[in-house]
């Protein structure tokens, strides 16, 4: 069955890459690679209304981004196409023409003024919305003669008036509606464009779709694609509904509670391996105990039946702590280049700073870095002397006799020649002893005074970037200015 395998993400131009979306499209993505199957990216701009000018390249290159690659799409011809449905509109309306050919769909000329009418008087009547099915039984005679009179007309769909639509869901197993809860939906609008449900159907037929695996928000729509395969007496393709994902308080995941746009955390500096690790972990699970795992194992590990039906709550911390975790995994070659870019682009882009600096720098801090910008942010002091100290630490650890220490301290410093680690701590031992106080007494001032700050990286680690000259220049000029 593997060459069979194609499934898509098919998502509608309207902004930017939701993190639900590229979900969806990572499922298909590892579902595809996972059974060497293809993977197929489908523009729904059948709502014109809603459409976004540039959304579909900047959804491209999101996913480019993301290494979410699909084997057909808009630029990427698989001989199904073409993959953008407003290109694809003859094809929806002459299925739509024999939908009513077949007495399974029909014409409703019905007044957006008499809809809106009905859907007020259900309303009030707390009745369910649906559309009356006014015109479901229209003679023939009368239909033609309105369609020569040229007015304003839709295609409905002809729903059973008894029985159910029953449907295997991979995710959720057996789905079983009534179908006298399903409204005659329109298929065709006035503007001759599908609706999205006729054009899903037509679409995932013609394009050879073996398995539909999309968000559970369309789960509702679903009976009534099954009853339009049935219709039209095509093959079903499988269905497999993703869980919601949820915010932490459990509510739907929306914008009023972080970000939801994959390019905000992308301009954040997460890493796309991050990102997909932890998108992936939003309702599946390899069922062991990794969590940390790459796009390779990722394909080799997943599979739909350990896709869960329950809400996946949208972590940012965990999204965080992955990206410690990858960002650790990198090899220092590839941090240099990355910190060399973001550097390129921080208040220190004029400043020149050899590799084997920003190396020392990236080995210093590397147990601390969450993000590329950590190796800059929580530790501006490699890049530029202090020029304020954190008057909380200054109050706690300079006292009045301390400059006179650190005096000494780097006095003794400069005796020292291509100083280790080893060697500034035993110099810094020596003067504790010599004025018989505690090292800790020094420590603190000293990381005051060459960083600015109360807490970093080890001391001598520091001392080490920075070198023995740029050492004691900081503390010749903390002693004149800590205050
Ligand atoms: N165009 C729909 C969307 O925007 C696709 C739903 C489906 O996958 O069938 O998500």
């Amino acid at each position: 069955m593997n060459s069979k395998i194609r499934v898509r993400f098919a998502p509608s131009p309207t902004g930017f890459l939701h993190v639900g979306g590229l979900r969806t499209a990572l499922y298909n993505y590892l579902f595809a690679r996972h059974h060497g199957g293809k993977f197929i990216l489908r523009i729904e701009d059948t709502d014109q209304a809603r459409r976004v000018e540039g959304a579909m390249e900047n959804l491209m290159a999101t996913l480019g981004w993301a290494g979410v690659q699909y084997d057909e799409g808009p630029d990427r011809d698989g001989g199904h196409g073409p993959y953008i449905q407003s290109q694809r509109l003859e094809l929806y309306r002459a299925h739509a023409a024999e939908l009513v050919a077949k007495g399974k769909a029909y014409y409703c000329f019905c007044a957006p003024e008499r809809l809106e009418d009905l859907r007020q008087r259900q309303s009030a009547a707390k009745e369910r919305i649906s559309y009356d099915r006014h015109c479901r039984d229209l003679a023939m005679s009368e239909v033609e003669k309105l369609l020569a009179q040229g007015g304003r007309s839709v295609i409905r769909m002809k729903v059973p008036l008894e029985g159910a639509v029953v449907f295997q869901d991979l995710i959720r197993g057996e789905v079983s509606i009534a179908n006298e809860v399903l409204d005659d939906q329109v298929l065709l609008k006035s503007d001759g464009f599908p609706t999205y449900h006729l054009a899903v159907v037509v679409d995932d037929h013609h394009m050879g779709i073996s398995h539909v695996i999309r968000g559970e928000e369309w789960l509702p729509s679903t009976p009534k694609h099954v009853l339009l395969y049935q219709y039209f007496g095509w093959e079903l393709p499988h269905f497999a509904h993703l869980p919601l994902l949820l915010n932490p308080d459990k509510s739907k995941l929306s914008k009023r509670q972080g970000d939801v746009a994959v390019e905000d955390y992308r301009a954040k500096g997460y890493l796309k391996e991050a990102i997909i690790n932890f998108i992936a972990f939003l309702g599946w699970n390899p069922g062991d105990e990794r969590d940390i795992l790459s796009m390779d194992e990722l394909i080799k590990e997943f599979s739909l039946e350990r896709v869960g039906k329950s809400g996946a709550v949208f972590n940012v911390e965990k999204l965080d702590w992955l990206n410690f975790q990858h960002l650790r995994k990198k090899p220092d070659a590839e941090v240099l280049s990355m910190l060399k870019e973001y550097l390129a682009g921080s208040p220190f882009a004029g400043k020149h700073f050899d590799d084997q600096y920003l190396m020392i720098i990236i080995g210093a801090m590397r147990e601390r870095a969450t993000f590329v910008q950590d190796f800059v942010e929580k530790c501006g002091y490699f890049y530029q002397a202090p020029d304020q100290y954190e008057p909380d630490v200054v109050k706690k650890r300079w006292k009045p006799e301390t400059p006179d220490q650190m005096k000494i301290l780097a006095e003794e410093f400069s005796r020292l020649e291509n100083p280790k680690k080893e060697d500034y701590e035993s110099a810094l031992h020596r003067v504790a002893e010599t004025l018989k106080i505690k090292q800790s007494d020094l420590i603190h001032p000293l990381r005051l005074a060459v960083s600015g700050m109360g807490a970093g990286p080890g001391l001598y680690d520091i001392l080490i970037v920075l070198g023995k000259e740029e050492t004691i220049r900081r503390i010749r000029s903390a002693m004149e200015r800590v205050k």
